[in-house]
């Protein structure tokens, strides 16, 4: 097999991966940077809201309760802090890099004042060409970008992650590193209705788990409120549409929000996905409402909504927009300090990956843009403070791919047991049937998949064990929140078994 050295290899090409790569390269380091997909692919190109950071340092503490009040208890004081310390500094960066903000900032679910800088309704789109325009600029021999290049194993020495092999579209490549820094995004994908890109099944969460990392609070998913869902496919309506007035109406024209929150239609994701799941169910439909805002304001705030809902024959300036929630953001994943490490020797993890504790139960709108940013270079700078030489190839830890086509009915039955309202029985129905096919060859769809069928299993189990209602998750037989407020992290036994933990809010400890 060909094999090259680098001292970093950044796994993800989204906003967490490209800048740390970025930052890496600032302070001399050779990276390799693979992503599967195109350079500006994930979730983070398809990030139409914005981005949110303090407006300036008298807006700290006010940001950082916004977020700690979404996050019900079981946001990390030390990263909310941190986070709301360092994002306006990064995001600014992002402008020095070609990132033109609208001049005026706007509104979203949960914060208590406009501070969300955006690029129209394509926010995500721009984040993701100015950071693939970088990387290009300084591509060279210090710092690679490997496309196609899907990872589909580390390789561990003496409990140190040393490096990974990658199929890439010239063939299967050992990269021996430093250090690895997972920036693979979230694990949408698991379930079928879900605005998350096709590349986000969770890969990065598996690969650190094989590798011995602990994996905190999986049972968080956040639903986004507005979705429109056709032929299996869930197009996004950008929360800023009801941070611009947007009104909620249900089958017989009431605007039904003051019924659940004082917040209107900008409570909190959790209460507006749940208080609309609760009026289809009731009337039989949802409706987002923008025509009062105007068709040409509506068209020129939202142009890539107005042009997506289009191809759907719908006009969000004219006709009210049948919505409901879709997954969209998963909030757990590989847990992290506040510099990225994942508790095992030379793994960091940032961006959507990590349960940086950033957003405890429920994370605040548009705080993942800047919390790739934030984390994805304090990962990059603690991983340059502690890279080793890499020795020999190492291991890889086993892993069992499963058969692809079992994808269906795995993301119908998450769908059905741990959607929006949860309860013992469907849980434990779909625990009692959970066993999959390994798949005839290691192909990147099975290893895709035999990460989805581990991180579905471990999600239900904490899902069942968490026997209380916060944030995104909601179990109907047990609806109120329990005092203290636990994490739930998976471990592994001395014997390597996995092992699930209640754990206080506080630092995060090692991976075992
Ligand atoms: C439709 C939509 C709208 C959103 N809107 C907003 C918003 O307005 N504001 C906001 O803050 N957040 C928003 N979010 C969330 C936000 O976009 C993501 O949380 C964030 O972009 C994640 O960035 P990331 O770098 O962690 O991962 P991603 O951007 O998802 O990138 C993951 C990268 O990892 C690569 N990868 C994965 N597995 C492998 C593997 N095995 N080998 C090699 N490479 C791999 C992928 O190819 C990709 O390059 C939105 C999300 C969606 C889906």
């Amino acid at each position: 097999m060909k094999t090259v050295e680098t001292e970093l290899l950044v796994v993800g090409g989204g906003v967490a991966g490209a800048y740390a790569a970025l930052t890496a390269r600032s302070y001399g380091a050779d990276v390799l940077l693979a992503c599967k997909g195109a350079l500006s692919g994930g979730s983070t190109r398809w990030a139409q809201g914005g981005i949110a950071a303090p407006l300036e340092s008298g807006d700290e503490a006010s940001h950082a309760a916004d977020t700690r009040k979404a996050g019900r208890g079981l946001c990390e004081p030390e990263t909310v802090g941190v986070f709301v310390r360092e994002a306006r500094t990064q995001v600014e960066i992002l402008r020095d890099l070609g990132v033109t903000f609208s001049p005026q900032v706007t509104l979203e679910g949960g914060h208590s004042r406009a501070r969300i800088r955006h690029t129209g309704d394509a926010t995500g789109h721009a984040v993701s060409l100015a950071l693939s325009a970088a990387l290009r600029a300084g591509q060279g021999p210090a710092l690679q970008v490997q496309e196609g290049a899907f990872v589909q194993t580390l390789r561990c020495s003496g409990g140190r992650v040393v490096g990974a092999d990658l199929l890439t579209p010239a063939g299967p490549l050992r990269v021996r590193a430093g250090a690895v820094l997972l920036a693979t995004g979230g694990f949408g994908r698991l379930f079928g209705v879900t605005t998350a890109p096709p590349e986000g099944t969770g890969d990065g969460v598996g690969l650190a788990w094989a590798a011995g990392a602990c994996l905190r609070d999986l049972e968080f998913v956040q639903f986004h409120p507005t979705a429109v869902v056709r032929g299996g496919e869930a197009q996004l309506v950008t929360e800023a549409a009801r941070g611009e007035g947007g009104q909620l109406l249900n089958a017989r024209g009431e605007r039904f929000m003051p019924r659940y929150d004082e917040a209107l239609e900008l409570a909190p994701r959790d209460v507006v996905a749940r208080a609309i799941a609760a009026e289809i169910a009731a009337t039989g439909g949802v409706w987002l409402d923008l025509r009062h805002l105007g068709e040409a304001f509506v068209q020129a705030r939202f142009p890539t909504v107005t042009e997506s809902l289009g191809r759907w024959g719908l006009n969000p300036g004219t006709d009210p927009i049948p919505v409901c929630p879709a997954v969209h953001y998963t909030v757990g994943g590989v847990q992290t300090d506040v510099d990225g490490r994942a508790g095992v020797p030379g793994l960091y993890a940032a961006g959507e990956v990590a349960s940086s504790g950033l957003h405890g139960a429920n994370r605040l709108a548009s705080n993942s843009l800047s919390e790739g940013l934030v984390f994805g270079a304090r990962a990059a700078r603690a991983a340059l403070a502690e890279l080793r030489t890499p020795h020999g190839d190492g291991e890889a830890p086993p892993f069992t791919g499963v058969d692809p086509a079992c994808l269906p009915r795995l993301r119908a039955v998450m769908d059905r047991a741990a959607g929006l309202r949860r309860n013992a029985a469907d849980l434990e129905a779909a625990l009692a049937d959970w066993t999959w096919p390994a798949a005839p060859g290691v192909t990147r769809a099975s290893l895709e998949a035999g990460h989805l069928a581990t991180l579905g299993e471990l999600l239900l189990r904490a899902a069942l064990a968490r026997e209380e209602s916060r944030g995104g998750h909601c179990r109907t037989d047990f609806p109120a929140e329990a005092t203290p407020p636990r994490h739930a992290v998976w471990g592994h036994s001395s014997a390597g078994q996995p092992v699930l933990r209640e754990v206080p809010v506080g630092p995060a400890v090692g991976a075992r």
